[in-house]
């Protein structure tokens, strides 16, 4: 038991964290199945499944689902969060017991594991499971994350891009947006690969906000248009404050055109936007294609030079690498970019 546990917080990465979790306790207990369904950060939607089972000869798989195809088979797990309660259940005589993971007062996700045998000690087990599971992931979250406005740090660009770049196939559900988007591809049509973008956003002329109205009123500038960006952005884009005034946001979308618009539209919702006392703010946004190959720093080499571009030609813009470089525009005097890539 030790061992698992010390294998356990060995990891780093959250989705091998799911895995060896699910193997864990399959593997201790002797469960025919063993469910990690996970909800997303903001809300009670489930964001991953994943379950461990034995094949023929008795050996466990871990395997990712995607919780739009489970439908009704989530029934019990949607319970289980919304009752933040245990439960246990016996049906065609398969135990079924459900956990649900509890941090900060708020259900992030359950376990399911069904049974053969009537369970006997695998109830305490789990909620220690969970338990431990809850705590560890705590801590990983507060490593990977601004403390200020809650967005993924630089830190995490590596592993989240990574992941982007596996996921970027998988359709996008509906999310409710501040602004409505116009006709959008963010989904790949079937057979049509969708790619992901990194775009970075600069808030302009921040020096003067801290100086004529202070820091304070400036971290909350910073606090709300991250807010802002949240609102804007979908479920499943992954934002980062970058550095001071910089933040970061990976997505997937088809083709220019669509990621041209999802940028703009938020550049103009930012334009509108009051901020208390402050007023009006703008931003500048450059961005860039990531290909399977690229390197982080390459993508966001190629964003700065796009924003560059922006704050040489006025600011509260919204500029391409990939356009850029199509109509000729770079390399034309642009130097290197501001932000800083090691
Ligand atoms: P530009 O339009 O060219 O981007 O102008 P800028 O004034 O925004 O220029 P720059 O990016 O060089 O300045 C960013 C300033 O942000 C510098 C620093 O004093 C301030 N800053 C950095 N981090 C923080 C922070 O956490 N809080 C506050 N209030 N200010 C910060
Ligand atoms: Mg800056
Ligand atoms: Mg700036």
């Amino acid at each position: 038991m030790l061992d698992s546990l010390a294998a356990l917080t060995h990891h780093r990465d959250l989705d091998a964290l799911d895995h060896s979790l699910v193997l864990t306790l399959a593997e201790l207990t002797g469960a025919r199945r063993v469910t990690l369904a996970k909800c997303f950060p903001e809300d009670s939607v489930l964001e991953s499944v994943v379950c461990c089972s034995p094949d023929s000869r008795g050996a466990y798989h871990v395997h990712p689902l995607e919780p739009e195809r489970l439908g009704a088979a989530l029934g019990p797990v949607h319970r289980c969060l919304q009752d933040m309660q245990a439960q246990t259940e016996t049906r065609n005589g398969l135990h079924r017991q459900l956990v649900p993971i509890v941090r900060e007062g708020r259900a992030i996700g359950a376990l399911q594991l069904d049974s053969a045998l009537a369970p006997l000690r695998s109830r305490s087990l789990i909620d220690g499971f969970a338990r431990i599971y809850a705590n560890y992931t705590a801590l990983l979250h507060e490593s990977e994350h601004d403390k200020l406005t809650g967005l993924y740090n630089r830190r995490s660009l590596e592993r989240q891009l990574q992941r982007m770049l596996q996921l970027r196939d998988r359709p996008l559900r509906p999310y409710p947006l501040a602004v409505p988007p116009a006709q959008e591809q963010r989904a790949a049509p079937a057979g049509e690969a969708a790619q992901v973008w990194l775009a970075i956003v600069d808030i302009d002329h921040f020096k003067h906000i801290n100086d004529n109205f202070g820091h304070v009123y400036g971290d909350e500038v910073i606090l709300l248009l991250a807010q802002q960006m949240r609102a804007c952005f979908r479920r499943g884009d992954v934002l980062f404050r970058f550095g001071g005034e910089e933040f970061v946001a990976l997505f997937s979308a088809t083709d220019e055109v669509t990621v041209h618009g999802v940028l703009e539209r938020f550049r103009a919702h930012v334009a509108r936007f009051a901020f208390p006392l402050v007023g009006h703010v703008t931003v500048s946004i450059g961005y860039s294609r990531i290909g399977v190959h690229d390197y982080p720093a390459v993508a966001l080499d190629r964003a700065d030079q796009a924003l560059y571009f922006v704050k040489q030609h006025g600011r509260d813009g919204v500029r391409g690498y990939e356009e850029l470089g199509a109509c000729g525009e770079l390399g034309r005097g642009l130097a290197a970019g501001s932000i800083d890539l090691f």
